[in-house]
């Protein structure tokens, strides 16, 4: 069965909504088809602990803010339930579950497929996230370690590790927060390949946000790029990160060399481990876009905005700072999708 639509969009997280809502006041022609059985992208899928690293009012999308939080910063439940009730409120023509398995060109359409079903669209919007393309470096050992290897996909409580002995590998958000937590149950060990690089306390999305406007502003206006959120550090003080540096527990050990048959080890020193948690990020989830043959070494889609340098009629929203300054956060993604349908050049 073939649909014809002005523009599909793929994926139906926050950036996919957000994409939404601009093309919905453009009065555009559009569907947005998500492969999860319900609504909040990623969200759902995180561990049930996590909190926003901003309040909500800077966590917003375009038209309709976030409601408040009791006190400050938001569990990822709360996203789950404001991403559910934005699609309902503007009414977004969402398709779900649909696993979109490819982009092909076909004259001058693109088509998006997905199993037996295909849409026939002018301008197509990726916006797939992160989340199913969790990422894991290679080390030595690590086919010979007998414990369990575990990457934050797979974290959902530290109930889970209580009385075993952890090694959480990684430097960002998400390792931190993790060690705060499981170094409540479990004899934890936290591991980095360079010194982790707390931002002052005090420091949140709010900044964060400001930093990527500035950032834009300058860009869009040709100055020089004054540099992203990296130049200021990596991980947000929230406040079960404060509580766990207060109790000591936030010190980071050197990158391991390898993993062993029962533990890590760096030269003859070596450390116990039933499981190494790998909080060592994601990749953008790109593998329908295979066909266009679009990406370069880094692994990402060379664009110009968010429109990719190889295919005009293809945008990008999402994954990363690559797509728009703060696009991979729910407050900026607003900016980039803003840009992103501006972009379209529908009228040819
Ligand atoms: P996603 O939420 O991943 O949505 C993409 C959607 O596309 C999903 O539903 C996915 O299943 C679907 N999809 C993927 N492939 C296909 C396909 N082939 N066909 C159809 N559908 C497909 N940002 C903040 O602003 N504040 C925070 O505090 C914050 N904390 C974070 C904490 C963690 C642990 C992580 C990982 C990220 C955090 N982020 C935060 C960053 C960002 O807001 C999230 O990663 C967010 O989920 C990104 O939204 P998205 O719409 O780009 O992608």
């Amino acid at each position: 069965m073939t649909t014809s639509v002005d523009v599909v969009v793929i994926g139906g997280g926050q950036a996919g909504l957000a994409a939404g809502y601009y093309l919905r006041r453009a009065g555009h022609r559009f569907v947005i088809l998500d492969d999860q059985p319900t609504a909040g992208g990623a969200w759902p899928h995180t561990w049930p602990s996590l909190r926003l690293f901003s309040p909500a009012e800077y966590a917003s999308l375009p038209g309709w803010p976030m409601p408040r939080w009791r006190d400050g910063f938001p569990p990822a439940q709360h996203v789950v339930d404001y991403l559910t009730a934005y699609e309902t409120r503007y009414d977004l023509p969402i398709e779900r579950p649909v696993r979109v398995n490819t982009v092909r060109r076909d004259g001058r359409a693109l088509v998006v497929e997905a199993g037996t079903r295909q849409w026939r669209a002018r301008r197509v919007i990726s916006a797939t996230g992160t989340w199913q393309r969790p990422f894991r470096p290679t080390y030595p050992g690590a086919r010979i370690f007998t414990g369990r290897q575990l990457h934050t996909v797979d974290y959902r409580t530290p109930a889970d590790f209580a009385g075993a002995d952890v090694v959480v590998v990684g430097g960002g958000n998400s390792a931190a927060q993790l060690v705060a937590e499981i170094s409540t149950t479990a004899s934890t060990t936290w591991v980095t390949s360079r010194p982790p690089r707390f931002l002052p306390d005090g420091v949140d999305g709010r900044a964060l946000f400001e930093l990527a406007s500035r950032r834009a502003a300058a860009l869009a206006t040709g100055q020089r790029d004054p540099g992203g959120i990296a130049a200021l550090g990596d991980i947000v003080m929230v406040p079960e990160v404060l509580a766990a540096r207060d109790r000591g527990a936030m010190t980071a050990l050197p990158m391991f060399e390898r993993l062993t048959r029962d533990g890590v080890a760096w030269g003859d020193l070596s450390r116990h481990a039933d499981i190494v948690l790998w909080a060592t990020g994601f990749r953008p989830a790109l593998g329908h876009l295979t066909p266009l043959r679009l990406r370069d070494h880094t692994g990402t889609v060379p664009v110009s905005g968010a429109r990719a340098l190889k295919e005009p009629r293809l945008h990008l929203l999402g994954y990363g700072d690559w797509t728009g300054p703060g696009s991979a956060t729910i407050l900026g993604v607003g900016r980039s999708a803003k840009s992103a349908v501006a972009e379209l050049d529908l009228d040819d």
